[in-house]
């Protein structure tokens, strides 16, 4: 095929200049990648190769503008692969993941461009430069030292391929736990199978099982929509205990999708990774680069949370074995009851019941509501424009306006689980905010968030629970982030932060949606539209609390498991499973907890590098996002204008062109502490602290 007839290649038409579509098959993509790779090479020796002497113009400015041809079709490709994927597109990751991580080797290890980037680095101070471009420059000569470009030439070809078998083996990774789950589904046939569902769980179930062609009955798939409304409600232990076992056996077979050997081939590899940058291990060398800087900060907050923590899960496993017996049931508690006999408690407790909540969380009124604090905050609207056609007939698209009613971006909303869509919730971006594009015309982002929500029946509404309505302001807050960027360079747009600053504006907008005054205006009965009673806040507000040791103890617990795994400096643990289990042990979990981020199906760690030695930064962010939203309680209004001022300029459209403790800092004019992150979570004494 020449570039011409390729869609991918040819120039993007719309007014938006979105991806091709409709137009855009699985085939191109290959050729699409060798002839963008290609492209910046030449960039790359042109700005490396020039004659003149560097400056930060015809070197970082430059660099920074290189490679959009790969950056827009390496975009399209993998926001396809993770929400609309398909064989021949699998197929093609598998192909292309390690060329683009020997292409990401060539790049940072690329002579004549990095002699000149350290030339500049080296007399920083004497450039007369801002403080974005000084940021800027910091940060390219960080990645390509990070990358490699400091070794020497036999380093430099080991580490590439190191590189290229990681990519492979994440790329297999994710699609392991993919087909998985696709594999699975839980058919329930008889009315006693559905024992102890709620309306809204049967529904999802018979959606469920006509998406799946199955013509009879009800089907639970591994979504964590399905599964844990299902180990919630029902009653039927067995049915419980198999999928829960389902759920959190995912990558643990033998055969094709076998995930054990995998796991343990990129923690060996990481490991040589690390030793070749001169680190004594994985985590070191991730560390080094994050706000938290070394292991040791990070273990300090995560056993903060640790000790408190098993203790209040402790407590909480009495109340569900005390409630079990009153019913004549199990006498211990095991991983697949805990959710049942919590929500059991729960409703003892507080008089709450997950099917009298769902009515007031449609899915429609609680994005209007995401939409509406983010245009108090920040002065932005979202307009919808149906008109607009992108991957799949589900995705809304809106454009985003600015307080003058300037067009922003775009953004994109994927809201339910498909089976050709990876499981869980997540930003991403199909173009980043940059100010410095071809011809000098501002960039504007065009951001995507998906979620796996389980779709209402045909002409029924989608009801979200509590927590569902979490993640979606979580995610819409990465989008923010994504949207409301306003710097110069890509480099520094938006989410392209220290990871464990990453989480602060998704977490931060979680806060909105417990205001009361937010769900009064906004979750609004599905049927009446009447506003949302006051005794269920209450009780919402009331019930803050109840389960966190639970919570609390499965997340910590995957965090310490993921920072012992890449913490081994003599060798990486050769069997996983084996590895996890005495981890656990070590460190003492409850029984009954149980984990659902299992090494075998953690994507988190092993589809990707991003959060590998770094599940803590979700705790991290939370020290700030909890700290960080006492400004309101303090300024005693949730939108106060001068605060969410602050928090636009420091926080949420600076990307990473601050340094993220000084970006906090001024956004809070201080730094946080860890006080209000406790007791969000209930871990300390409220009357002693
Ligand atoms: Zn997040």
């Amino acid at each position: 095929m020449t570039d011409h007839a390729n869609p991918l290649l040819a120039p993007w038409k719309d007014p938006w200049a979105l991806p091709p579509f409709a137009e855009a098959k699985a085939e191109h993509f290959a050729p699409a990648f060798d002839r963008a790779m290609k492209q910046q090479l030449a960039e790359l020796d042109a700005i490396g190769g020039s004659a003149e002497a560097p400056t930060f113009e015809n070197t970082i400015a430059a660099f920074d503008r290189s490679g959009r041809l790969l950056d827009r079709v390496g975009r399209l490709f993998y926001n396809l692969t993770a929400s609309d994927t398909s064989p021949a597109l699998q197929a093609v990751e598998r192909e292309v993941a390690p060329l683009m991580a020997a292409h990401d080797s060539a790049v940072h290890m690329h002579r004549p461009l990095f002699a000149r980037i350290d030339a500049l680095h080296g007399r920083r101070g004497e450039l007369g430069l801002s403080d974005e471009q000084l940021r800027v420059l910091e940060r390219f000569h960080t990645d390509f030292v990070r990358c490699g470009a400091r070794f020497g030439p036999a380093e430099q070809r080991r580490y590439t391929e190191v590189m290229r078998r990681l990519a492979d083996l994440t790329t297999r990774f994710g699609q392991n736990v993919l087909a998985d789950e696709s594999a699975f589904q839980l058919t329930l046939e008889s009315e006693a199978d559905l024992a102890g569902l709620p309306d809204f769980v049967r529904a999802a179930a018979r959606q469920a099982a006509a998406d799946r062609g199955v013509a009879e009955g009800c089907v639970i798939t591994l979504s964590r929509s399905h599964i844990v409304p299902f180990l919630t409600f029902s009653e039927r232990r067995d049915l419980r205990e198999k999928a829960w076992r389902a759920w959190t056996s995912r990558g643990e077979h033998a055969g094709a999708s076998d995930n054990r050997g995998v796991a343990a081939e990129i923690l060996e590899l990481r490991l040589e990774q690390a030793r070749l940058h001169g680190y004594a291990s994985y985590a070191d060398y991730a560390l080094a680069d994050t706000m938290a800087g070394a292991q040791a900060a990070v273990t300090d907050l995560l056993m903060q949370v640790w000790i408190p923590a098993k203790a209040r899960a402790l407590l909480e496993r009495r109340a569900l074995e005390e409630l079990a017996a009153s019913r004549g049931e199990a006498a211990r508690i095991e991983a697949w009851d805990w959710r049942f006999y919590a929500e059991k408690v729960r409703q003892a407790r507080y008089d709450l019941d997950e099917a009298e909540i769902k009515p007031y969380f449609p899915l429609e009124r609680i994005t209007e509501a995401a939409f509406d604090c983010a245009g108090r905050l920040f002065g932005i609207s979202f307009v919808p424009r149906p008109e607009i056609k992108v991957y799949h007939p589900e995705v809304l698209v809106y454009e985003v306006r600015g307080a003058e009613g300037e067009a922003i971006g775009l953004f994109l909303h994927d809201n339910f689980a498909r089976p050709a869509k990876r499981s869980g919730a997540w930003m991403s971006s199909y173009r980043s905010q940059s100010r410095i594009g071809a011809g000098e015309a501002p960039v504007l982002p065009i951001i995507v968030n998906n979620n796996n929500f389980a779709r209402g029946a045909p002409g029924q509404p989608t009801l979200l629970s509590f927590d569902d309505a979490r993640t979606l302001f979580h995610e819409f807050g990465h989008g923010l982030h994504g949207l409301l960027s306003n710097v110069t360079y890509e480099r520094l747009a938006g989410t392209n932060v220290l990871r464990d600053f990453v989480e602060l504006p998704s977490q931060l907008f979680e806060h909105w949606l417990d205001e009361p005054e937010v769900l009064k205006r906004h979750a609004r009965h599905v049927v009446t539209g009447a506003p949302i009673p006051d005794a269920i806040v209450d009780k919402l507000h009331a019930a803050r609390h109840f389960n966190q040791g639970y919570e609390t103890v499965r997340y910590t617990a995957s965090a310490l498991v993921d920072m012992a795994a890449h913490a081994r400096a003599t060798e990486a643990p050769k069997d996983v499973v084996a590895f996890e289990r005495a981890e656990l042990e070590k460190i003492g979990l409850p029984s009954g907890i149980g984990l659902n981020h299992r090494l075998t199906h953690f994507q988190h760690l092993f589809s990707g590098s991003g959060y590998a030695a770094g599940y803590y930064v979700y705790l991290w962010a939370e020290v700030l996002d909890a700290d960080g939203f006492e400004a309101f309680v303090d300024a005693g209004d949730p939108f106060d204008a001068t605060v969410a001022a602050r928090l636009a300029r420091f926080i949420y459209s600076s990307g990473d062109s601050m340094e993220p403790t000084a970006a906090y800092h001024g956004f809070r004019g201080r730094a946080p502490t860890p006080m209000p992150m406790l007791r969000k979570r209930g871990l300390v004494d409220e009357t002693a602290a």
